[in-house]
């Protein structure tokens, strides 16, 4: 089974706007950090949204059994646009 860049998976995909640190609203047109994992049953699904101030560029603690990701992004009215990757656990 091929999996999907991230990036594009996840470009379009719908988020929540608010900062899972600072609790800030993210805006339309503000940069988002995205946190996301892939399993075979579930394939790219968000799992951290973080401002422009709080998103960490790289992967913390490894999680088992996962592919995981940071991508940044344009947030624009509840979706993620301009999807680029920043770290990926996996090449
Ligand atoms: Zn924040």
């Amino acid at each position: 089974m091929t999996r999907p860049s991230p990036a594009a998976a996840l470009n379009g995909v719908e988020t929540g706007h608010i900062c899972d640190q600072c609790n800030r609203g993210i805006r339309t047109g503000d940069k988002a950090v995205v946190y996301a994992t892939y399993y075979d049953a579930d394939g790219w699904v968000v799992r951290r949204v973080w401002c422009d101030d709080c998103g960490s560029t790289t992967i913390g603690l490894p999680t088992d059994g996962a592919d995981e990701v940071v991508v940044e992004a344009v947030y624009w009215q509840g979706r993620l646009v301009g999807v680029t990757t920043v770290d990926r656990s996996r090449p």
